[in-house]
């Protein structure tokens, strides 16, 4: 069966020189590199033959790559422009080198939304990347502001998803929740409470009355939201009807989010997601390096699915959504 895993990371030397380490992130780092067994910055650098290696050996065939966390959206235009560009030029690099191996999701520089547009039809249109990935908040600045909308537009007008991936959740968060428990504010809790924040403000903010085809797709199985669309929609229905938009909350969640199963191997999370979002709407991703391929593809292995859906999932959604 064709596996496309489609949230798989890369970094450059510039992410290198201007994506500030910390004592936390280098534990964080070499202790998950240990308990996985890989480096996860040499991993990270590489766009080519250690990586093609990792996924033979696993049973991946396809990765969608994407430019890893914060990206651009930690910092102003002056680096983001630049970094962005070099990210994509990059990947692009690698996609012509393994063709059929890899594709794209291009990064953006959404310090300066216009500027994030253009590069995104660049790389749509000349690179022929799949979509975009925009990691959480641009420096505690919301996407749901009026300035991005002609960036959404540009997405929807194009035809290709916008991929929410987490960062370290607004710095106000951190201060206020997670001072003094750095790990909570990270993968383990606080990315899954930022991104799906991020991704509800887009929803009530009309973003999807305005561009009813833009598609998003979140990770880590829909970052709670799955587990809670029960009390969003009945919670937050007449204050969304208040606000003039058009459709429930549930009806959004149905329309225009995607949600895949990025490293998160739990299967009464996948169970609730599956019953939640329905098949249709959930896709395969792993999220290397920071997940193992073959922890990843053990999980795919063993999930009690009906072949039509294991289709589905592995890839089938996937060459639909990104036209592969
Ligand atoms: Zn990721």
């Amino acid at each position: 069966m064709r596996i496309i895993a489609i949230e798989e990371h890369f970094i450059t030397p510039m992410y290198r020189e201007k994506v500030a380490a910390n004592e936390f992130r280098n534990f964080y780092l070499s202790s998950r590199g240990s308990a996985m067994g890989h480096d996860i910055i040499a991993e990270n650098l590489d766009l080519g033959a250690s990586r093609i290696a990792h996924m033979d050996a696993a049973g991946v065939d396809v990765q969608v790559l994407s430019f890893g966390s914060p990206g651009p959206q930690g910092f102003a235009a002056d680096v983001a422009i630049p970094m962005a560009r070099d990210a994509n030029d990059r990947l692009f690099e690698a996609t012509r080198k393994y063709p059929g191996r890899f594709y794209g999701f291009a990064a953006l520089p959404t310090a300066d939304p216009l500027a994030a547009a253009s590069e995104l039809e660049r790389c749509v249109g000349r690179l022929g990347f799949k979509g975009a990935m925009i990691h959480g908040h641009q420096q505690g600045e919301f996407l749901d502001a009026p300035k991005y909308r002609p960036l959404w537009k540009t997405a929807e007008k194009l035809g290709v998803p916008v991929y929410l991936h987490p960062a370290l959740p607004h710095p106000q968060v951190v201060k206020a929740y997670f001072d003094g428990y750095e790990e909570l504010a990270r993968a383990p809790w606080g990315f899954a409470i930022d991104t799906s924040s991020h991704f509800l403000r887009l929803v009530f903010s009309g973003l999807f009355d305005d561009c009813p085809k833009l598609k998003i797709i979140l990770g880590h199985l829909g970052e709670g939201i799955p587990f809670a669309m029960h009390r969003l929609d009945t919670h937050a229905r007449a204050a969304a009807e208040r606000r003039g938009l058009k459709k429930t909350p549930l009806e959004y969640l149905k329309n225009n989010l995607l949600v895949t199963t990025s490293g998160n191997w739990y299967e009464p999370a996948f169970v609730c997601t599956l019953l939640a979002m329905g098949i249709d709407s959930m896709l395969f991703a792993i999220d290397w390096p920071y997940e193992s391929n073959k922890v990843g593809m053990e999980f795919f292995n063993r999930l009690s699915l009906s072949d039509g859906d294991k289709h589905k999932l592995a890839h089938g959604n996937a060459e639909k959504l990104l036209k592969l």
